[in-house]
């Protein structure tokens, strides 16, 4: 079967065929830096990065670009609030966002272009709007007329009659100038609220609405169509409807091909956000031990369509398969001789998980046929079946397959927190001062603890039991 994915556009499942032959575009909306994004919006991010790695793995060449929102109504009120310039603020939390990225093991995009730098393309889009009469202007800012564009409301199967009066999303105070609630700004002319935030431009002193960055830094990096758009189901409207009307007015062509949208990451069915307060930061969980990894598996393994809860069990839950894995990892390490080379379960299995991705990427039957694999293969390891050549095959295996996931391979030292390094380094003192009574409570604390040292021609390593 081919790779299909729910295009948000149809409300259909439809087989995956890009524009250019084996090449993919995708653009991703990107974190806005003002604060510390939450796990909510890494449930998106995660989904994204599943969908880039598994384009990957069916052969694509993927051109990801994700934005960076760094001029915005609320980091502008952040820098009023705390008497900070832009960019001190954008700047410490984009250093942040990148580490949450590396922390959770999403690959980066190819490209992270900062809004504040694409000022002049976003200005050429207006430009082009205003030539076409899409556009009108009220006290300095310039507005997208919503009723120039019969297409508006297409992705979220809404006319523009149903969609009433004052009920455009994200309002800004500054918009009350509008001819119709409905229509968005473009350009929004300087206030005194906004301080040092401006650009002089053709188009006056002021500053680009957030709906614009999107569709200015997504045609610039891989032109004016092109094949896939995710955000959050939140994102649907009016942003990315607005994105759509804007581009396609401006340009004539059709923008995205495929809009791919996640369900949010809920807590006690509502949805995780900073404004109602019941959001994690990653931070936050991983000063509490929670091992980054079983933060990625819960993100990762419900269906990116379906509200994801997030729960302290789940996490009880992903560690444990984590510790599945890790133990059938150690177990095939050890398998020596003559045996099955389980070419044949390997292949059944990367089938069964590449069927189960190409189906929407569902997650849950491609986790499902890995650990029918494992309970499979160690019961014939525990019949003694398995040679030397089927272990390194099932370890190839799960290799191939991390590459999509990225959740299945084994932990390295750098996964072992400061403090359990620490007390490793501070054993191998202890066994060169001959205080053997001390390194060997030390090791007893970390092996109570699920920490293993092994001593190697290297020095010590440590490992998760
Ligand atoms: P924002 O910074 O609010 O623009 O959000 C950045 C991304 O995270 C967008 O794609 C949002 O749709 C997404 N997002 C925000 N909250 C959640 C949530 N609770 N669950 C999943 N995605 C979210
Ligand atoms: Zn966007």
């Amino acid at each position: 079967m081919a790779l299909r994915f729910q295009n948000s556009l149809s409300r259909r499942k439809e087989v995956f065929e890009p524009l250019e032959a084996g090449k993919a575009g995708l653009y991703t909306c990107g974190p806005t830096i003002y604060n510390f994004a939450h796990i909510g919006n890494f449930r998106t991010y995660i989904f994204e990065d599943l969908l880039k790695r598994y384009l990957r793995f069916r052969g694509y060449e993927v051109t990801h670009v994700m934005n960076l929102t760094d001029v915005e109504d609320k980091i502008i009120r952040t820098c009023r609030e705390t008497g900070q310039p832009l960019a001190a603020i954008t700047g410490r939390y984009a250093r942040a966002f990148f580490e949450d990225c590396e922390t959770l093991g999403i690959d980066p995009a190819d490209h992270y272009p900062a809004a504040t730098e694409h000022i002049d393309d976003m200005v050429a889009i207006i430009r082009a709007l205003r030539e076409k009469g899409h556009t009108y202007e009220a006290n300095g800012s310039i507005y997208f007329r919503l009723k120039s564009f019969p297409g508006y409301g297409r992705l979220s199967h809404m006319d523009l009659e149903q969609l009433a009066e004052g009920a455009s999303g994200r309002v800004d105070s500054d918009e009350y100038e509008t001819e119709d609630a409905r229509d968005f700004a473009l350009w929004k002319a300087w206030s005194e609220e906004d301080g040092e935030v401006y650009w002089e431009t053709e188009l006056g002193k002021g500053r680009p609405g957030w709906h614009i960055e999107c569709s200015a830094m997504a045609m610039k990096y891989l032109g004016p169509s092109f094949d896939i758009h995710c955000g959050g189901v939140d994102n649907m409207f009016p942003h990315h409807e607005n994105e759509i009307a804007q581009s396609e007015c401006a340009t004539g062509k059709p923008y995205v091909k495929y809009w791919l949208h996640s369900a949010h990451l809920v807590v006690e069915n509502k949805k995780m956000s900073k404004s109602l307060g019941n959001f994690h930061t990653l931070r936050d969980l991983v000063e509490k031990g929670i091992d980054p990894l079983a933060i990625r598996w819960v993100l990762l393994a419900t269906h990116y369509r379906q509200p994801n809860n997030f729960a302290f069990d789940a996490i009880d839950a992903a560690n444990q398969s984590l510790s599945r894995i890790r133990d059938f990892r150690l177990r095939l390490a050890e398998v020596k001789g003559p045996g099955d080379d389980l070419a044949e379960a390997c292949e059944a299995c990367e089938t069964a998980f590449t069927e189960a991705l190409d189906d929407d990427l569902n997650i849950s039957g491609g986790l499902a046929a890995v650990f029918d694999f494992i309970r499979d293969v160690n019961k014939r390891v525990d019949g003694g079946l398995i040679g030397a050549d089927g272990a390194k095959n099932a370890l190839a295996l799960l290799d191939k397959l991390d590459s999509v996931t990225g959740v299945f391979a084994p932990p390295t030292e750098a996964e072992a927190p400061q403090d359990v390094i620490d007390r490793v380094m501070a054993r191998q003192q202890a066994r060169r001062d001959k205080d053997f009574a001390r390194a060997d409570a030390l090791r007893d604390e970390l092996l109570a603890e699920g920490w293993i040292i092994e001593d190697t021609p290297d020095g010590p390593r440590v490992k998760r039991t």
